[in-house]
């Protein structure tokens, strides 16, 4: 049976859930605990240990199975292992829940087609954990208007081996993330899709390149690896007269254009280069991330990383990944 609608209970602020506080989860359930016009009503996770220690730390109700709370709540984040996303969202979606799910949306495009429909039909907002659409980088870029048409765009993320996430390779974990940026900063048809990897140390593929091509003629170049000395989360989108710099991990976007007249470089005149810091406000992606689902779900604004945003990331991601396992160099994926 569907809740009791928001509106019925105006004032009383949204009830939140989170399903699976491990990792990650623990901190979806922090913000929602500190959010305001929210009140966090309760954590699952199926090692009731794990619901039981964040539950005490937030001083909320823990439960070992979510389908106990599903009627006392408004939304939820479903932060459990990428192969538990489809039945556990479609379960809270089916209980008339506005569902926030993890990155990557779902283990198969059936599974994510499931869940927009379910969705659709019943009238909640799905969103999508795409957390660095909610990076202080991108807020700066796109609070500017800067993006323009990108004709080339390039990605690295580099991070060093950590023991987490093993069960998937480095596209599903960490590509993902700049996939999804650039399907969003292009906004156009994917219609090629080169790629490869290699296992390194787990027998997935731990590193990774993707070069991706778009009908709107811009073509993108992805590097991702698990194995890395240094952390490196960079990204070169080079447009008309213009190259935008980010850098994830220190929050900077460096623009660099032609500026006016020429200077002498070794006795011959070049063009003078500008380079221009933007401000970035730091913020916590996670926290705006779950306030903007709040707000999908108030219906203040619209859901920002949609479910189908979240397919089209994973088709991507899933192309991307049997263009390895066909060039025979990917090991197991
Ligand atoms: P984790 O293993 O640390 O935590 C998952 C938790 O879910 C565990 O405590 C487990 O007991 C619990 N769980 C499993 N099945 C359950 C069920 N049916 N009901 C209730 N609880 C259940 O994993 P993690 O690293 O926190 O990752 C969780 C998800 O978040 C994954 O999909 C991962 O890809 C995603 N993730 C996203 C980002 C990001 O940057 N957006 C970062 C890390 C992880």
């Amino acid at each position: 049976m569907v809740p009791e609608s928001i509106a019925n209970r105006a004032g009383e602020g949204l009830r939140a859930a989170v399903i699976g506080v491990g990792y990650l989860g623990r901190f979806h359930a922090q913000k929602y605990a500190r959010m305001e016009g929210v009140k966090l009503v309760a954590v699952a996770d199926s090692q009731y240990e794990r619901a039981m220690r964040v539950a005490g730390e937030l001083g909320v109700e823990a439960v070992r199975d979510y389908t106990d709370l599903l009627a006392k709540v408004d939304l939820v984040s479903v932060v459990t292992p990428t192969h538990t996303h489809y039945s556990v969202a479609a379960a809270c979606l089916s209980a008339g829940v506005h569902v926030l799910v993890e990155k990557p949306m779902t283990m198969t495009l059936e599974e994510a087609d499931g869940l927009i429909a379910l969705a659709d039909k019943l009238d909640r907002v799905l969103q999508v954990g795409h957390i660095k659409r909610f990076h202080p980088a991108v807020n700066a870029l796109e609070s500017r208007g800067l993006l323009l048409r990108p004709h080339f765009i390039e990605a690295h993320r580099f991070a060093p081996f950590k023991n987490r996430a093993l069960d998937v390779d480095v596209v599903l974990d960490l590509m993902i993330h700049d996939v999804d940026l650039i399907l969003h900063f292009v906004d156009s048809k994917v219609t090629e899709i080169e790629a490869v990897g290699a296992p390194v140390v787990t027998g997935h593929v731990d590193m990774a390149n993707a070069r991706i091509r778009f009908e709107n003629g811009c073509t993108a170049t992805v590097s991702a690896s698990r194995v890395a000395k240094e952390a490196t989360r960079r990204m070169w989108i080079y447009q008309d007269n213009e190259l935008i710099e980010l850098d994830f991990i220190r929050n900077g976007v460096v623009l660099t254009r032609r500026g006016a007249g020429v200077r002498e470089m070794d006795g011959i005149q070049v063009p003078v280069i500008e380079e221009t810091s933007l401000p970035v406000i730091p913020h916590d992606s996670l926290e705006a991330e779950i306030h903007s689902f709040c707000q999908a779900v108030r219906k203040i604004s619209p859901v920002r990383v949609s479910g189908r945003d979240g397919r089209q990331a994973l088709d991507v991601v899933m192309t991307i990944r049997r263009r390895i396992a066909e060039s025979g160099l990917g090991g197991a994926s």
